[in-house]
């Protein structure tokens, strides 16, 4: 739940899920649908779902029991080197090395590694390196000492050397070259895409949505109707919308692309039959307790927070919209 999540923000979530979820058991016999809605509102959803299928093998295969070496610990689903690591290292003792982001950099900067971090020999060299450290006592302790330096200290911008503890074991300290480090082989590889979804909201306040299959990359959650081109959603859509207005823009990352996803509004003025799988109405007021990816989640804030009004970004464009009266009770 911390994977890019502050504390406060995760507090209520992991009280919330092990009053659900107490036991590993439990976690494996639940449906996937109940820990994503658990889960609504953290994002990166892979996450869940990975901790769900990893809870159905061991409880499956493994009788129960959570492997205690880090070898073990890899073959189940969502478990990589690192997570691996960390968890056998921590919760077992074992002397094992972890790598992640901060990791890589006090190292490469502690010994002036001039070798790019994208190839997997440098990566191997730095594994090697971790693994050295780590084969003294309370293997736990150390791994997370190097996570925190990483994540309190040796900042990947603005390293705050004078109160580092390792700052005389640290190359590129004493040649005064901390952001040489490290040293990256292609700073722009990205590939930039404008894609189009659509908030599609009928007269009782309501918005389509349509489930992902669970095979998928977002595998059981709830996102608004999207396509690859503005143009395909413009040849999809029902004579009885109105014409789709852009609304809001959301960036986000995706693998090797940086997307710019182009939110548009549309009024279903009739009722609308759309040949579109696994979708249907949702009031805007519900919308804060499903789980959406993060882009999709920020349209449904979007949203809310506009009492759910679709205002066109660009004023002027159409999509006359009245605000609802409020009910007299
Ligand atoms: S001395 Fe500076 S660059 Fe070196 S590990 Fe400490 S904070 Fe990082």
């Amino acid at each position: 739940m911390l994977q890019q999540t502050q504390v406060a923000t995760v507090i209520p979530y992991y009280e919330r899920w092990f009053k659900s979820f107490p036991s590993l058991s439990a976690l494996a016999e639940a449906p996937l649908s109940k820990t994503l809605e658990l889960w609504a509102g953290l994002g990166y959803y892979r996450r869940v779902r990975m901790l769900h299928q990893a809870a159905c093998y061991i409880q499956e295969k493994l009788q129960g029991k959570i492997p205690e070496t880090a070898e073990e610990l890899r073959k189940l689903p969502g478990i990589g080197r690192y997570t691996a690591g960390a968890i056998a290292s921590i919760a077992w003792g074992e002397k094992t090395p972890v790598l992640d982001g901060n990791v890589i950099r006090i190292f490469t900067r502690i010994f002036a590694v001039a070798q790019s971090v994208d190839r997997p020999a440098t990566l191997e060299r730095l594994w090697s390196i971790a693994a050295s450290f780590v084969a003294g006592k309370n293997p736990g302790d150390l791994n997370q000492a190097l996570m925190e330096l990483g994540a309190t200290v040796c900042f990947p911008s603005n390293p705050h050397c004078a109160r580092c503890p390792v700052k005389k074991s640290c190359a590129a300290h004493r040649k005064g070259r901390e952001l040489f480090y490290p040293v990256r082989s292609q700073k722009d590889r990205y590939e930039k895409l404008t894609t189009a979804a659509l908030v599609l909201k009928n007269k009782k306040n309501e918005v389509w949505l349509e489930k992902q299959p669970e095979q998928g990359r977002w595998g059981g959650l709830w996102m608004f109707p999207f396509w690859t081109h503005k143009k395909e959603m413009l040849e999809e859509l029902s004579p009885s919308c109105s014409k789709p207005v852009l609304f809001l823009i959301v960036p986000h990352a995706f693998t090797k692309y940086r997307i710019t996803l182009e939110v548009f509004g549309s009024l279903a003025k009739t009722r609308v039959s759309w040949k579109r799988p696994c979708g249907r109405w949702f009031p805007i007021g519900k919308l804060a307790r499903i789980a959406f990816p993060s882009p999709h989640r920020k349209i449904a804030q979007a949203l809310i927070a506009r009492n759910g009004l679709l205002n066109p970004l660009f004023p002027g464009r159409g999509l006359a919209e009245r605000k609802p009266r409020a009910r007299r009770t």
